[in-house]
């Protein structure tokens, strides 16, 4: 395990909760349950844009709040959508870009992804890039392929040195709200390929010091095993990061 690679356990809400009163609660208890003397992990909350600044005030500095997307535009005539200088006005430093939702449901593309996190890198901003491959792609062995083709297209144009704002989230779109987590060593395995991926594109150096996250119906139960295997380096979290007390034992993970 590389100790320059400092965790990171990071919830994704997408549409929920459903109310600012429950997101202001869900919030405060997750801060609550950090415990002081767990593994020193960074702690991140992506939460829906209308809670963001609640969330932020009740979590009073003790995790990250980020936003779920942006868009590569900055300004003008682009209805409904938020700006990285609109969220880093609110004081958002972490944003998820090419999550598998927005990628399936809202068709944004490779190329689409690479000018969100253009954008970010040129604000100042981080952003945890999510990649992974569909059920089909993992029966035919393609994790590997299409993970090397998304970090190249997502990451195209951003430099060395803001490689230290990027994080990597691994996906399998099979493991997503299914409930079929990925195995230890099939998990492993392909973050160990992201990681040699990301050595040819920059060197090793910088792979070594990317954190990359694996993220796909991690619980309670799975993530102590996960974050055993020397290429994890910490977790994306939907379901469970619902639930304050399965959330709280997550970022607490042993
Ligand atoms: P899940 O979602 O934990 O509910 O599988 C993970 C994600 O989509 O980031």
């Amino acid at each position: 395990l590389c100790a320059a690679r400092k965790p990171f356990i990071s919830g994704n809400w997408k549409l929920n909760p459903q109310t600012k009163e429950e997101a202001v609660q869900l919030a405060s208890e997750i801060a609550a349950s950090i415990n002081p003397s767990s593994p020193d992990a960074d702690v991140a909350l992506f939460v829906p844009y209308v809670f963001i600044e609640a969330a932020m005030e009740a979590v009073g500095g003790k995790l990250q709040v980020g936003a779920e997307g942006v868009v590569p535009e900055m300004k003008g005539a682009f209805t409904g959508a938020v700006s990285a200088s609109m969220l880093k006005s609110v004081g958002v430093q972490w944003t998820l870009a090419g999550h598998s939702e927005r990628r399936v449901i809202f068709g944004e593309t490779d190329e689409y992804i690479n000018g969100q996190v253009l954008k970010l890198m040129e604000m100042g901003m981080s952003c945890m890039l999510c990649i992974g491959e569909s059920e089909s792609e993992f029966e035919q062995n393609l994790a590997g392929a299409v993970c090397a083709v998304q970090l190249k297209k997502g990451l195209a144009g951003v430099p060395k040195e803001s490689m230290d704002r990027i994080c990597i989230a691994y996906e399998p779109v099979w493991a997503i709200g299914t409930g079929k987590v990925a195995t230890p060593e099939i998990a492993q395995a392909v973050h160990a390929e992201c990681r040699r991926i990301l050595a040819a594109m920059y060197d090793q150096e910088t792979a070594d010091s990317v954190r990359i996250l694996y993220g796909g119906s991690v619980t309670p139960e799975s993530v102590d095993v996960l974050m055993a295997q020397p290429d994890i380096d910490g977790a994306l979290v939907g379901g469970a990061s619902l639930d304050s007390s399965k959330f709280g034992r997550i970022i607490n993970y042993e």
